[in-house]
């Protein structure tokens, strides 16, 4: 499962080489988190800087003009997954947004630095490295959150790492 790396912001003041440091623990944090369960084996094949012509806001409907060659430049196009990190995602039905997949399945995961806009950057790789790992549930085609129990991975704020049982056989 190849995963690329996206580097679309207007980086905050030491933000500069954040993702770079963080990507290879992050695929360490996921596949922890996969392996033991699945099949599924994650691959970091590249990690680009991104420049991009998308006027914004980057919102939950973004994805594919963002993870799309029409606007945005030096996308690597060929991994199953492309993780684009941005800079800010605007809240959705009031709700502030950390990250957020294209669909179910889908191609593109966005994912900010801060947990709110102008916040700290969130560099602990088991924070980002679960909250990628829940986004590639959906991208993989779980939809929704219907698993009540918390202790799930594709619960809507996951706080354990069980995986779901259709995603255990692929
Ligand atoms: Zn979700």
């Amino acid at each position: 499962m190849t995963l690329s790396f996206h580097y679309v912001k207007k980086a905050p003041p030491n933000a500069d080489g954040v993702v770079t440091a963080r990507a290879r623990s992050l695929v360490a944090e996921m596949n922890r988190i996969y392996n033991e369960q699945t099949k599924i084996r994650f691959i970091r094949a590249s990690q680009r800087v991104v420049t991009t012509i998308f006027a914004g806001p980057v919102t939950v409907g973004s994805h594919s003009v963002l993870g799309g060659s029409n606007l945005t430049q030096n996308l690597d196009t060929s991994t199953r997954l492309r993780i684009l990190f941005v800079e800010k995602i605007a809240p959705d039905q009031g709700r502030e947004i950390f990250a957020s997949s294209e669909g179910f399945p889908g191609r593109n995961i966005l994912c900010r630095d801060a947990l709110k806009p102008g916040g700290p950057i969130v560099d602990a790789k088991e924070t980002v490295g679960k909250v990628l790992a829940h986004e590639c549930g959906h991208s993989f085609g779980i939809k929704g959150h219907l698993d009540p129990d918390e202790r799930h991975l594709m619960h809507a704020k996951p706080k354990g790492e069980i995986i779901p049982r259709t995603l255990r056989g692929s």
